[in-house]
């Protein structure tokens, strides 16, 4: 695609990264097939090929962004499947990303959409306080029904529908210090515990903390990590996304150069995406560009590991378990990692099953599905009712954003994959599914696989 930028215009780092994302775009529209908001509104500028054009006017006559712009990029769910799709290698996820920045510095949204943005990027990001919001959110829950599902109050019934019915104490495997491998050491590999995931499902740390040292590896819980800046880079809100990014990378760095870690594991695969782009969100910054470079090589999903480490003794009857696999937008369309989870689970024994459409998201998507509810909901009717047809025994997915949207429209039990295969290699039935699977050893632990 032809570029009209000016010199002056280019000797903005932002505009010069988008410039040449731009030229690769060949406008083929391949991507349009596999764009979920596409499918859903059959719109071209709800397509990436037409957000891309959008982008481009945007930033090529340094037009202020307005509503219109604003419409079409906010319904984009960053669910990069059109990466996966496009055939130029166009990067859509940093195009996209610039523009939300642009957005956010040129355009003052209604002061109600304001309030619910600023809130969300204040609360999800620290633990203690996301867990009295979730309470809040609990005892309000019965009252969803009272909410419209269109229109602006939607977002409030989005809000109560998603709270949780439960929430679980504290995990204290989420403070800093070192867990310490059960078998020889194989690597030194530090966790990032996130922050939204240690309020809703502490389990899941706590399982990959087992499955990571039962496999030879001391697993760091640096001082100093928090949210990866996810939520906040989405939102537009770079400040706050790179002050986040950079506390993260201050606390690793700090093991980088102590003790020395193998790995930075982590199983939300949304932080992942982005704390394995944090060498481009940093790569202007003098102080931390080139440690932002080295954090990201780093940086592995926990199926990475783990297909590094190789499944250990499998010890519980796996066998006749049929599991629906999810595969989280992140996952396979930001990191392109596509088969190591399913490989992982049929390693251990389970049946693994994926529905029709895998490429297409849940709706989750960080907190599209509370800005976005009823697109959201929409994708997540259809992605539930995929996944049933299916009739798995449980739903396994890398992503604690998915699940919390699957499990909202459905009674089959969604958990983790590495929580799976804890259990599969000796650790407990995991609570959704407790009365239901057992935690009887049916098979001696066995020698592990040669490492690596
Ligand atoms: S990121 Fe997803 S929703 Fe956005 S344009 Fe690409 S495919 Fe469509
Ligand atoms: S598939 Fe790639 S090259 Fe084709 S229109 Fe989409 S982004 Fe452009």
């Amino acid at each position: 695609m032809q570029t009209n930028f000016t010199e002056a215009q280019l000797q903005n780092p932002d505009n010069a990264a988008s410039e040449q994302i731009l030229r690769k775009c060949v406008h083929c529209g391949f991507c349009t097939a596999t764009c979920p908001t596409y499918v859903l509104l059959g719109d071209e500028l709800d397509s990436p090929r037409g957000r891309i054009y959008l982008i481009k006017d945007m930033l090529e006559n340094d037009k202020p962004a307005n509503e219109k712009i604003v419409t079409h990029i906010d319904r984009c769910l960053s669910c990069l499947s059109c990466m996966s799709t496009c055939p130029s290698g166009v990067n859509y996820m940093h195009l996209v990303d610039h523009a939300r920045k642009y957005i956010e510095e040129t355009y003052e949204r209604p002061w109600h959409d304001r309030m619910l943005r600023s809130l969300l990027a204040f609360l999800l990001p620290k633990v203690g306080l996301f867990r009295v919001a979730m309470i809040g959110a609990m005892i309000a829950k019965p009252l969803a029904p009272l909410f419209p599902a269109k229109g602006k109050l939607a977002r409030m019934r989005a809000m109560l529908e998603l709270a949780p019915n439960s929430l679980p104490s504290p995990s204290p495997t989420d403070r800093p210090g070192v867990h310490a491998a059960d078998t020889p050491r194989r690597k030194r590999v530090a966790l990032l515990t996130g922050c939204a995931q240690r309020a809703l499902n502490p389990e899941i740390n706590e399982s990959t903390i087992r499955l990571l040292t039962r496999h030879g590896c001391d697993v760091v819980v640096s001082d100093g990590i928090g949210c990866c800046g996810a939520l906040t880079h989405h939102m537009g809100k770079e400040d706050l996304a790179l002050a986040a990014a950079k506390a993260n990378i201050d606390a690793w760095t700090r093991e980088i150069e102590g003790q020395g870690l193998d790995a930075i594991v982590i199983n939300a695969s949304g932080c992942g995406t982005t704390v394995k782009d944090y060498g481009f969100m940093l790569r202007e910054d003098p102080v931390y560009a080139e440690k932002a470079e080295k954090v990201a090589a780093l940086t592995k999903d926990i199926s990475e590991v783990m297909t590094d480490l190789g499944l250990g003794a499998v010890v519980r009857e796996t066998a006749g378990i049929k599991i629906a696999y999810h595969a989280a937008c992140s996952l396979q369309h930001g990191q392109q990692i596509k088969t190591l989870p399913k490989r992982a689970l049929r390693a251990a024994g389970f049946q693994v099953v994926e529905p029709i459409d895998p490429h297409l998201c849940c709706g989750s998507a960080g907190t599209y599905n509370l800005l976005q509810p009823e697109i959201a909901g929409q994708l997540k009717d259809r992605k539930v009712e995929t996944l049933e047809k299916l009739k798995p025994d449980v739903i396994a997915a890398g992503n604690i954003g998915c699940m919390t949207q699957i499990q909202s429209g459905t009674g089959v039990p969604v958990v983790h994959t590495a929580t799976i295969l804890d259990w599969a290699t000796g650790g407990p039935v995991p609570q959704a599914l407790e009365g239901v699977w057992s935690d009887e050893a049916v098979r001696p632990a066995q020698a592990m696989e040669a490492a690596d």
